[in-house]
């Protein structure tokens, strides 16, 4: 009853839900893809060996499988760079100082 999708965050550890929080019909869980930085360095076969694939940034919004399992190549998409873009410029803040001030 909920459109057909809906989100929720859980860990790779907990459960999957079985019913819609919200609406109670029975949902199956799919796992999204999640984009993480390891601390410090860990070797690649490493991280290739508990499932992981690395990536180096080759340049700007593309990045290039160096090991794992996973696509040889990612890039952003112009819509991405302009997100990442508009959330780097932080907000204005305009203060007024002809403003009367109570
Ligand atoms: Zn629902």
């Amino acid at each position: 009853m909920c459109d057909g999708r809906i989100d929720v965050i859980q860990t790779i550890h907990e459960a999957p839900l079985e019913f819609c929080p919200w609406c109670g019909l029975p949902i199956r869980r799919i796992v999204s893809r999640a984009v993480i930085m390891l601390s410090g360095t860990v070797p690649d076969d490493k991280t290739s060996r508990k499932g992981f694939t690395t990536f180096r940034r080759a340049e700007r919004g593309v990045w290039e499988k160096i090991a794992g399992e996973g696509p040889d190549l990612l890039a952003g998409t112009k819509e991405d760079m302009e997100a990442v873009d508009a959330e780097k410029t932080p907000p204005k803040k305009v203060i007024d100082l002809d403003a009367d001030s109570d």
